[in-house]
C-alpha cells in the first residue's frame, strides 16, 4: 500500500472535523468544486434575475404608500446597484477564465450585494421599509450562503464584506434599529456559516471516500493485469507457459488453414539434463533452464512467433508463415546460442557444455493434418535428433496424407 493511501485511510478512519485535504489532491478537489459551481451556475442563471424581480415586485405591491420621495429614489438606486452586481456576477461566471477563481471574487460580488442592502436599510426613512429592508438583507444572506455553495473561508469573507457597513453604527441616528439589524445579521451569518461547515465537512469526507474508492479500483485493476500476465508466464523463466502455447497453436492452425500457409514447431530439450542437476544441484538446474530460455528467447524476433516452456527441460517455438528452410535456420541459431551461452556440464558425454536437441515440424494445415499431428513430428524429430547423437536438429514434414 503506498504513503498516499495510507494517509487517506488514517484519514477516513479518524474523521477530523473538516479534515483537511491532502495536497496531492488538491487540485483534484479544486476541480470537483470547480464542476459543481459549473453546474449551479446553470440552475441560478435563470433563477436568480426571476428571484430579484420576484423581490422588487412584492415589495412595490406590499408598500406602495411608503415608497415615494427620497425613500423610493433610494431604493432605486440601491437595486439598480445590485442588479447590476449580480449581472455582472452572472457573467463573469459564465466566463471559464472567471470561473476557474470563483471562490475568489464570488465573495467580493456577494458582500457587496449584501453591503448595499444594509447601507440601504440605515438611509431608509420610512420605518416599515428599513423593517422589510432588514428581511430582505437576511434573505440574501441566507440565499448567498447557501445557494452559492462556496468553500467556508470564502462564505465567511462574503459576510465579513457585507458586514462592513456596520462600522458606521455610531453613527446612525435611529440606534435601536441598527443594532437590531446587526444582532440579526449576526445571528443569521453565524448559523449559515455553521451550515456552510458542516456541509464543507460532509462534502470534504466524501470526496476523500471517493478519492480512497478510485484508488482501490486502480489498485484492483493492477493486480488484475498482474494476475493476467502472470497466468501466462513460466515462472521460473519468465517464456510464455503450456497454456499460451496450446491457445497459440489452435489459434494459428487455424489460421494457416485459412490463409494456406506454412506453420513449422520446434520442441527443444536440453541433453542429459538429469545428469546436470545431479551434479550442480537442482537450484543451479533452475539456472540453467533460465539461460537457456533466454538463449530461446534472443533467437525468436518476428512477433507472431512464440516461444514457451512446454514442461521440464522442454522448450517450444511455434512459427506462423514460415517453411522448413526457415525452421531448420531458427534451430541451427537455436543450438548455437545455448553452445555460446557456455554453460559447463561435465558430466555430459555430448560436450564440455550444456547443448540442446531440437526436434522440427512444419506442414501446410491440409487434409487430415492436426495439430496435435504436428506436435507429434516434432516430438518424433526430437526423439530422432535424441538417437542419432544429440546436440542436433532433426527436421520432419507432417503431410496431409499422414493425419495425426
Ligand atoms: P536427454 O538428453 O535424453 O533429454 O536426458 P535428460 O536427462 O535431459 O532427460 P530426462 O527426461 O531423463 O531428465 C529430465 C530432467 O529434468 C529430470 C528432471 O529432474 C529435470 N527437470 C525437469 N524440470 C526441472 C526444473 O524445473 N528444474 C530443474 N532443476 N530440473 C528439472
Ligand atoms: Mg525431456
Ligand atoms: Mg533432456
Amino acid at each position: 500500500m503506498s504513503d498516499t493511501q495510507t494517509d487517506l485511510d488514517q484519514l477516513l478512519q479518524d474523521r477530523p472535523w473538516l479534515a483537511p485535504v491532502p495536497d496531492h489532491l488538491q487540485q483534484a478537489y479544486r476541480n470537483k468544486r470547480l464542476e459543481e459551481f459549473s453546474r449551479l451556475v446553470r440552475l441560478w442563471s435563470p433563477m436568480l434575475p426571476i428571484g430579484f424581480i420576484a423581490f422588487q415586485a412584492f415589495t412595490l405591491v406590499f408598500y406602495t404608500a411608503e415608497l415615494h420621495g427620497r425613500d423610493l429614489a433610494l431604493m432605486l438606486k440601491s437595486e439598480g446597484l445590485d442588479i447590476s452586481l449580480l449581472t455582472g456576477g452572472l457573467v463573469a461566471a459564465h466566463q471559464v477564465r472567471w470561473r476557474l477563481s470563483f471562490d475568489r471574487w464570488i465573495p467580493w460580488v456577494f458582500g457587496l450585494i449584501t453591503a448595499v442592502k444594509v447601507v440601504t436599510g440605515f438611509m431608509l426613512h420610512s420605518q416599515v421599509l428599513a423593517i422589510n429592508q432588514v428581511y430582505i438583507t437576511l434573505m440574501v444572506l441566507v440565499i448567498g450562503m447557501l445557494g452559492l455553495q462556496l468553500p467556508i473561508r470564502s462564505a465567511i469573507r462574503g459576510c465579513v464584506l457585507g458586514g462592513v457597513p456596520f462600522l458606521a453604527l455610531p453613527w446612525i441616528s435611529d440606534i435601536h434599529y441598527g443594532l437590531l439589524f446587526l444582532g440579526h445579521y449576526l445571528l443569521t451569518a453565524t448559523v449559515a456559516v455553521f451550515v456552510v461547515a458542516v456541509r464543507e465537512d460532509k462534502d470534504r469526507m466524501m470526496f476523500l471516500q471517493s478519492m480512497r474508492f478510485q484508488q482501490e479500483r486502480q489498485e484492483v485493476q493492477r493486480l488484475n493485469a498482474e494476475l493476467a500476465e502472470m497466468a501466462r508466464k513460466d515462472a521460473l523463466t519468465g517464456l510464455a507457459n503450456r497454456r499460451v502455447f496450446d491457445e497459440a497453436l489452435r489459434a494459428e492452425w487455424d489460421r494457416a488453414r485459412r490463409n494456406r500457409a506454412s506453420l513449422a514447431l520446434l520442441m527443444i530439450d536440453v541433453d542429459h539434463f538429469k545428469r546436470f542437476n545431479d551434479r550442480y544441484g537442482h537450484p543451479a538446474g533452475d539456472r540453467c533452464l533460465a539461460e537457456v530460455a533466454s538463449a530461446i528467447a534472443g533467437v525468436v524476433r518476428r512477433p507472431g512467433d512464440v516461444a514457451a516452456r512446454y514442461g521440464g527441460e522442454e522448450f517450444v517455438i511455434l512459427l506462423p508463415d514460415t517453411d522448413a528452410g526457415g525452421a531448420c535456420e531458427l534451430a541451427r541459431r537455436v543450438i548455437e546460442q545455448v553452445d555460446a551461452a557456455g554453460m559447463a556440464h561435465e558430466d555430459s558425454p555430448t560436450a564440455a557444455n550444456v547443448t540442446v536437441s531440437v526436434g522440427v515440424s512444419h506442414c501446410l494445415p491440409t487434409g487430415a493434418a492436426t495439430a496435435q499431428g504436428l506436435t507429434d513430428a516434432a516430438d518424433g524429430a526430437l526423439y530422432e535428433a535424441k538417437s542419432s547423437g544429440r546436440h542436433r536438429f532433426v527436421c520432419r514434414e507432417l503431410r496431409a496424407a499422414d493425419g495425426g
